[in-house]
């Protein structure tokens, strides 16, 4: 007799090895961090003996499943903001939280969290990109799970780096310091050929390649992403990569839910590996993964949760389950993807999607012992049709739970055993997680009720200014501008045409200002337009004191390029109120007497409203500069044959809004 550490004896043994042999009465002996045999239960006991027997009559003992993409330590994040559309979850949600709150001890935690959820859910290896990745893998480690870990990379700064060439010293270290590791596989992570330039998606691949490590990508997640693609690059996403040299990695995609079929071949020579995530893709209304397609073409498909902000869960029975059925209603077939092949997806195959395939992924001897043990005969499991063997690949597919998962075994190491965690700390992680939470809140709260940090939050400010001396009216002849303009004492330094479209954000209290979208369209002699231009202007509450006729104004104003389309800004700010305003505005810059005036003349098409107008306007920086410039504008005020009774105090906003 043979001794070992561990028989598990008597249950369904579900090996997903290569022959996919099944044994209704199986047994698995488990020695050190491997299996050593795997068979029928009579022969595994007449051979093995051990002091530690596991009865599985009525469970299942198959391999672990392997999660193909996460960010675990998003647990933290979860259900913060669900229903909305990806950039405004991402841009204006995830990343500005991120940037707040991601710190060591929220990825440690965040990731505890994950692994423990993961664990109670038949989890036994995953792949991960976030940050602080080295403290994820010492929390991974040390529950004992496997992991394919990757530090993100990307071309902005990110909450754990000023610069994406300290996320790459980052990587190289982590890597160096985790290689061999038994149950982490370091990796390089850019987040997406969208997120990074050329440059850096090259020096992670060389990275990846000098220390034969996975890359781990998003590719191709929205329909708007290829489309960038190809107007920026002339290719799509996997062409990009190609054109790049990425696959010189062993790359894993994550999604590749917009793939045309000329794309698939080019994953599958290049050897890369995808991870289909359907649940983030439905969520998030990014499409569904051409998957049968992608197997037909022999391409290596795992099946992943993604993140826990997106999901919102980490149940890979759900998302196997999930998979097995999306595939059928995509290709209108219910032969598509049959169960035996969406559990191969979350085992063997995700194993091997992941690099790891020769250590895990399925029973068999040699390889390591990831395994669990399932309760075969629950309410929601019954009764079982035992004619055809196979029928238990559709049990655990289409009706199993994660509840019903009793033991977990990675590397050898008992993680959980009847249903109790015992490498995680459950009670003090919940407690923990629950705290940072209540700070998000508060954060978030606060955020909600101050537009100005709402715009803080999403970046790209670029100015603020403060006052300026204006005074606007009622032009009865534009000849007289002509007239201004030529005067001797008058100097043009720029004239331009613009059409601006303006859409204003307003909201309930008037003490929070408001948010001007505008569209500048500046146009050529001919009335062409030679370019566009999108800003934001954020203005809080003018205060106003008058100059003779002319008015100081003063506020406060952040500018920022508007970089994300009109909808991203109103989902995002939610106003309570929009109005728009378009218009026709020529404006001259010029030097009157020596000093810088900015003079517009607009006519407002939409809503319409009679006339036209002009604005005269100068910055200022005191008070005495103020009135002397007050001064020089009621000359021209004058010159252009302007009474008292042409000022208007009111802008074209509150023109509108009286109308
Ligand atoms: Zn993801």
């Amino acid at each position: 007799m043979e001794r070992v550490d561990c028989l598990f004896v008597g249950g369904i043994v579900v090996t997903m090895d290569t022959a996919f042999n099944l044994y209704l009465d199986g047994a698995v002996a488990v020695r050190g961090d491997s299996i050593i045999a795997v068979g029928v239960s009579e022969t595994i006991i007449a051979q093995y003996e051990s002091d530690a027997v596991i009865d599985c009559a009525g469970k299942i003992i198959m391999p672990g499943l392997v999660n193909a993409h996460t960010h675990t330590s998003m647990t933290l994040l979860r259900g913060l903001a669900d229903d909305r559309r990806l950039d405004v979850w991402l841009m204006g949600y995830m990343m500005p939280v991120e940037r707040q709150f991601v710190s060591p001890e929220f990825c440690r935690l965040g990731a505890q969290l994950a692994c423990a959820e993961m664990i109670r859910s038949g989890v036994t290896a995953f792949a991960d990109m976030y940050y602080h990745e080295a403290e994820i893998a010492a929390a991974v480690a040390d529950i004992g799970m496997r992991g394919v870990l990757g530090e993100t990379i990307l071309k902005f700064p990110a909450p754990d780096a000023e610069s994406y060439e300290e996320s790459l010293a980052y990587t190289r270290r982590f890597i160096q310091d985790w290689k061999g590791h038994p149950l982490i596989t370091p990796a390089v992570a850019p987040h997406a050929p969208y997120s990074n330039t050329d440059e850096i998606l090259q020096i992670c691949t060389s990275l990846a390649t000098e220390y034969d490590v996975p890359l781990l990508i998003h590719i191709a997640e929205t329909k708007l992403e290829v489309e960038n693609s190809l107007s920026e690059f002339g290719m799509t996403v996997v062409d990009r990569m190609k054109a790049l040299g990425l696959f010189a990695a062993k790359v894993l995609a994550a999604h590749c839910v917009h793939i045309t079929p000329t794309e698939i071949p080019v994953l599958c020579d290049e050897g890369a590996t995808v991870a289909h995530c359907p649940t983030s893709n439905l969520k998030l209304a990014s499409g569904i993964a051409p998957i049968a397609q992608m197997l037909k073409g022999e391409v290596i498909v795992g099946i992943g949760t993604d993140g826990p902000a997106s999901n919102n869960d980490l149940d890979m029975f759900e998302e196997v389950r999930l998979a097995a059925i999306l595939a059928k209603t995509a290709a209108s077939d219910p032969t598509t993807l049959p169960a035996r092949q969406a559990l191969l997806m979350a085992t063997r195959q995700g194993a091997e999607a992941l690099f790891i395939g020769d250590i895990t992924g399925s029973l068999e001897v040699g390889k390591r012992a990831d395994l669990i043990v399932i309760d075969a005969e629950p309410l929601h499991n019954m009764p079982q049709f035992n004619r055809d063997i196979n029928n238990v690949y559709s049990r655990i597919v289409y009706a199993s739970h994660a509840s019903d998962v009793e033991h977990v075994m990675v590397n050898g190491r008992w993680l959980m055993r009847d249903r109790a965690l015992l490498t995680v700390d459950e009670a003090a992680i919940l407690k923990a997680a629950q705290a940072v939470a209540v700070q998000i809140d508060r954060f978030l709260e606060e955020r909600e009720g101050d537009v100005l940090s709402k715009l803080l939050a999403i970046g790209g400010i670029e100015q603020s200014e403060s006052f300026e001396v204006q005074v606007k009216a009622r032009l009865n002849d534009e000849s007289f501008v002509d007239k201004l303009l030529k005067r001797p004492d008058v100097a043009v330094v720029q004239s331009i045409h613009y059409r601006q479209y303006d859409t204003y954000f307003l909201f309930g209290d008037p003490d929070s200002g408001r948010v001007r979208y505008r569209e500048d369209d500046r146009l050529g002699d001919d009335g062409e337009i030679k370019s566009v231009r999108t800003r934001l202007t954020f203005t809080m509450p003018t205060k106003e004191r008058a100059f003779h006729q002319t008015i100081l104004l003063s506020h406060s104003r952040f500018i920022a390029n508007a970089d994300r389309p009109l909808r991203f800004y109103r989902e995002y700010f939610r106003p309570s109120r929009e109005l728009e305003l378009h218009k026709d505005r020529r404006r001259w810059h010029i030097l009157y007497q020596g000093v810088l005036f900015y003079v517009n003349v607009d006519r407002v098409i939409s809503p319409q409203i009679h006339g036209t107008f002009i604005e005269i306007k100068s910055r200022t920086w005191s008070a005495n500069d103020a009135e002397i410039k007050a001064d020089r504008i009621q000359e021209m005020i004058t010159f252009l044959g302007i009474s008292e009774a042409d000022i208007l105090r009111a802008d074209y906003l509150e023109m509108q809004t009286d109308a």
